[in-house]
């Protein structure tokens, strides 16, 4: 069933995130501070990730990862290089609807894999720096 005429605008709200995970913090409308993290353990991994920068003496902005994590996010990362250089050369050749169908496929299948990549990062490190603030 075709969607109403009606329904051609998209509202985009910001959405606050996960100071740990970063999915979407769904907000209380109670009032008092805004919630930081998902979920229990979320709070918990930042606040020893934090602790933990502090005892080795990171900066804020210091991020330990393994090696491994990083190399599977380039791997990651080099695909999608790979296939937006393909849709670049199909595009300046054939720019049809059945061409834009197959490039945007090919896209979104090698863009997918980085969706969880970055909770996979967050969730292998060591040690992270943050905001200084002690869990709430
Ligand atoms: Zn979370």
């Amino acid at each position: 069933m075709a969607a109403p005429a009606s329904c051609s605008f998209v509202t985009v709200t910001k959405r606050m995130a996960c100071a740990w995970c970063g999915r979407p913090l769904e907000q209380d409308r109670r009032p008092g501070r805004p919630k930081r993290y998902c979920r229990r353990s979320c709070r918990q991994r930042d606040f020893e990730a934090r602790r933990r920068a502090r005892e080795l003496g990171l900066a804020e902005s210091d991020l330990i990862v393994a090696r491994r994590q990083v190399e599977g996010l380039d791997d990651l990362l080099f695909v999608l290089g790979c296939a937006i250089a393909d849709v670049e050369t199909d595009l300046a050749v054939d720019g049809s609807p059945e061409q834009l169908r197959r490039d945007v496929d090919w896209l979104l299948e090698a863009a997918r894999p980085l969706l969880g990549a970055s909770e996979r990062l967050r969730g292998g490190h060591l040690a992270a720096g943050a905001d200084g603030e002690q869990a709430s």
